[in-house]
């Protein structure tokens, strides 16, 4: 790249932790309630309550950490961060500031045609979620009211900082991607971007060349709650191209929050943004400071499942491509159903290009996921083993795939339903050889004279004759045999 300029990222990520009550209380943390349906004093910041820490929270909190290789702080405390807004009656929120729970962690991403880049994670605390505002109305701005739910107040959250690490809109992409692979098989949380239980806002600035200052100095935009990771990737592009002609035309950038409109793909002003100092965090008073056994934080260690980078290991030591391995570890659901129908067969490449053609085809259009797929791993084996045997080719056995998504049917009935079967028994096939021969005598001629394209000729008609049901090089061989055996009889 010629410009003058690099391109400096880091992201907040918010992750609601799944746990069935909230962070201080014991309301009920399910989504899509009716609204303020789940909520008692504590969480609706009632005087004179007091929060009492669910053990729950901070487990999934730690499992996360431990999985994106932070160190886990032994002692770290709860502060208050004031600001003054309906979604968050108590006007201050509890969270963590100056001993976050974990700190130091990091993630690898696989920017394409590049080495694995290591990203940083600077910190991740626990805290509380706020409430929602729906706005009754298109925007906020020609908005009559606004209607405030509490349902979400007080749902545990961790916030994973990442350092400035990411240099383009495509590593904040794949980070995030990883990232989200990595939190789903620990299963702490739903990770919906759309239902807001993943939530990411991306920090942007351009850093001129020969520019020694601290980072943490550049000028940065906050793009704030953007609801899918293509999203976060359009808005970082836009603030980009965006900075960079205000650069080019020697204006300043200013620090400020900036939405993000998908339907324009635009970045717009909100507000300027608030310093630490304008929080005015304090300890908080009615919580003692959260102290972690190591020998429990060590369990929890060992308890962790197997994470991406040593599924990648694996399935590339079973000689499975790099690209389909990709796919395979940031979809937990279909690693999953790999998992469970690779011990009954004997083919891992053959079962994974089925699940990532055929299968995936027919997810989609059913708006289905593997976890949900009515093929079953066993079911998928049986019908894979149709093909290794010989006794379906691969077109039969998609038609056969098809029947068992509508069915559910196993491999073997709908088979036996469809007369599908590839003929294999050798004197079955043998009698509609020596019909097809008789009645074309003059392309046996043909062949003999040199022909080799006659032979595909004979070789169509016997497949004709049988539906596509006998194994080409079967026919092949057999007729062959019969022309050969022919000639010697006559000759
Ligand atoms: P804030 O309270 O301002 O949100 P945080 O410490 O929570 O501060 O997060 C700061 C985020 O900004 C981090 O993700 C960090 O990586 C990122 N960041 C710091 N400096 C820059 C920069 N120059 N350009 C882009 N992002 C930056
Ligand atoms: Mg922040
Ligand atoms: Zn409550």
């Amino acid at each position: 790249m010629s410009a003058a300029f690099d391109v400096i990222i880091g992201l907040e990520v918010h992750v609601e932790l799944k746990t069935a009550s909230k962070l201080f209380c014991g309301c009920s943390t399910a989504f899509g309630s009716a609204p303020n349906s789940q909520t008692c004093p504590v969480c609706l910041g009632m005087p004179g309550v007091l929060p009492v820490l669910n053990r729950e929270a901070v487990r999934l909190a730690v499992r996360s950490a431990l999985a994106l290789n932070c160190t886990v702080r032994p002692y770290s405390k709860f502060d208050r961060k004031q600001y003054f807004y309906p979604d968050l009656p108590k006007a201050y929120q509890i969270s963590q500031y100056d001993l976050p729970l974990a700190e130091y962690g990091w993630v690898n991403i696989r920017p394409s045609g590049q080495d694995v880049k290591r990203v940083g994670i600077r910190r991740i605390h626990l805290e509380e979620d706020a409430g929602k505002l729906n706005h009754l109305g298109q925007r906020l701005g020609d908005a009559v009211g606004s209607l405030v739910d509490l349902n979400r107040a007080g749902v545990p959250l961790i916030e994973i900082v990442s350092e400035p690490d990411m240099r383009s809109a495509e590593e904040a992409r794949l980070y995030l991607t990883e990232l989200r692979a990595v939190l789903s098989y620990l299963d702490v949380s739903d990770l919906r971007m759309e239902e807001g239980s993943l939530r990411c806002d991306a920090n942007v600035s351009l850093r001129p060349r020969g520019y020694t200052g601290s980072l943490e100095e550049l000028p940065r935009v906050e793009i704030k709650n953007v609801n899918s990771i293509r999203n976060v990737q359009r808005g970082i592009e836009y603030e980009i191209a965006r900075q960079a002609e205000l650069l080019s035309r020697g204006e300043r950038i200013v620090r400020e929050t900036r939405g993000f409109d998908d339907v324009s793909g635009r970045t717009y002003s909100q507000r300027s943004k608030e310093e630490a100092h304008d929080y005015r965090y304090f300890p908080e008073p009615d919580l003692p400071p959260l102290v972690l056994q190591s020998e429990w934080i060590e369990k929890e260690r060992a308890a962790l499942p197997p994470l991406p980078d040593a599924i990648r290991q694996d399935l590339i030591a079973r000689g499975i491509p790099d690209k389909d391995v990709e796919v395979l570890v940031l979809d937990r659901e279909a690693y999953q159903y790999w998992k469970e129908a690779s011990p009954a067969f004997s083919d891992d490449r053959l079962l994974v290009n089925w699940m990532l053609s055929d299968v995936s085809r027919l997810l989609n259009a059913q708006g289905r996921t593997f976890g949900d797929c009515p093929v079953r791993p066993r079911q998928l084996v049986e019908l894979l083993t149709l093909i290794q045997e010989g006794t379906l080719s691969g077109r039969m056995a998609k038609e056969v795939l098809d029947a068992m998504f509508e069915t559910g049917q196993d491999a073997k009935t709908v088979v036996k339903q469809k007369g599908l079967s590839q003929i294999t028994d050798e004197s079955a096939l043998m009698q509609v050889v020596q019909r097809v021969l008789e009645a074309h005598a003059h392309v046996v001629e043909d062949y003999l004279s040199g022909k080799d394209k006659a032979l595909a000729y004979l070789v169509g008609q016997v497949m004709k004759e049988t539906r596509g049901q006998a194994k080409p090089d079967l026919v092949n061989r057999l007729l062959k045999e019969a022309i050969r055996g022919g000639q010697t009889v006559s000759g």
